[in-house]
């Protein structure tokens, strides 16, 4: 069993800056756990950290119930895949993915057994006497996959492993990647700024900004219950929209008058106050009464499966987009009514950003 449990886990790197401000995961074993979040918001340091190439200054990592805080890379029993892959040119395929066990004396039976054995889970055989750049980038990150494997490690940590392939070799290696450890049901911390990959991947997701998780939770929890208004913004795509309302009788009324019945489910929440009220694009539905939501059309961009529909609304003409279902004969310069269900309404603390 491979459970992995960050406690209280903190980073002050040498400068002084506090890239991390104490976070806690419990990942279960077998579980695909992804740390998603813009640029820079400490998903690479945090990672580092569980794999022993960046000290642990507050808190402390465990891994299957045995605290590795003071145990160097090579004897935390993980391994990890790196954005560049860092594959040595100069060997072959074989030799890459044998390097790590060669180093610690395996027998040489034992070794062709693994490598040959990943070799055929990753579809490599036939290229195991090439060298890394007679290979596609596809291939490449097979092999540092395959690198990763043979090792059996409880753990694997992956850092953006996908983003130096072309999209379309982005969504296939995804679900390649998403099957093998499904497969081998290794305990995995995957690292990515991209939501979609987060979302498709993984069991659970973390979800960071600025050094704090901000939320932890399945795609569809986090999707549908955004703890935070960063959260409800970083997932989805096209954002989540954000208009200003006050709580009035039981509804949102937006700055120009406009009233959205919330239906009891602005509980909490008191008479007068003004809340963040986010709708996602795919949540409004064309229609609603001549009182309801307008959107002066700016923009209508034609996806084939849908079309995003860009414009304003509300007296303070709020940017605002919206999709719709299918091809829709629309163009700029009209008016576009609109209709949102009570359960698609999210509302947040204007100051704290916070669920309401
Ligand atoms: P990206 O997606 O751009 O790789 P990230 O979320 O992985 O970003 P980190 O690389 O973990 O972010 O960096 C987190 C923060 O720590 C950043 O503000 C970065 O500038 C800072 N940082 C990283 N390494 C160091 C270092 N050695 N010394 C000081 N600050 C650092």
């Amino acid at each position: 069993m491979a459970e992995v449990t960050l406690k209280s886990i903190e980073k002050t790197y040498p400068n002084g800056f506090k890239a991390i401000h104490g976070i806690d995961i419990d990942i279960d074993d077998g579980e695909f756990i992804a740390l998603v979040g813009p640029s820079g918001c400490g998903k690479s340091t945090l990672l580092r950290m569980v794999a022993g190439l960046e000290s642990i200054t507050g808190g402390a990592v465990s891994i299957s119930g045995r605290e590795v805080n003071g145990l160097e890379p090579a004897d935390r029993d993980i391994a990890m895949v790196f954005q560049n892959y860092a594959l040595y040119p100069h060997m072959t395929v074989f030799n890459n993915m044998a390097y790590g066990l060669k180093n610690r004396r395996m027998a040489k039976d034992e070794i062709d057994s693994r490598v040959r054995k990943a070799a055929d889970i990753l579809e490599l055989a036939p290229l195991l006497e090439r060298r890394p750049q007679q290979l596609s980038g596809g291939q490449r990150q097979r092999v540092a996959m395959g690198r990763a494997i043979v090792r059996e490690p409880s753990v694997f940590l992956f850092d953006e492993p996908l983003s130096n392939l072309d999209a379309k070799l982005r969504v296939q290696m995804r679900v390649e990647v998403k099957k093998l450890q499904r497969q081998l049901g290794t305990t995995s911390l995957y690292v990515t700024h991209d939501q979609v990959e987060a979302m498709t991947m993984a069991d659970r997701l973390v979800v960071m900004n600025a050094g704090v998780a901000e939320q932890i939770g399945t795609p569809i929890e986090v999707y549908d219950r955004p703890a935070t208004k960063f959260v409800a913004a970083f997932i989805g795509s096209p954002s989540m929209n954000f208009m200003e309302a006050r709580i009035e009788g039981g509804e949102a009324v937006l700055d120009d008058g406009v009233k959205l019945p919330l239906n009891g489910s602005a509980q909490g929440v008191s008479e007068g106050q003004t809340v963040s009220l986010g709708i996602r694009p795919e949540h409004f539905e064309p229609g609603g009464d001549a009182h309801g939501l307008e959107l002066k059309i700016d923009l209508v961009e034609h996806l084939g499966a849908d079309t995003l529909v860009h414009g304003h609304t509300g007296g303070k003409n709020a940017l605002t987009t919206v999709r719709l279902s299918g091809h829709q004969h629309l163009a700029p310069g009209e008016t576009l009514h609109l209709a949102a269900a009570p359960e698609n309404l999210h509302l947040f603390d204007p100051e704290s950003g916070k669920r309401l």
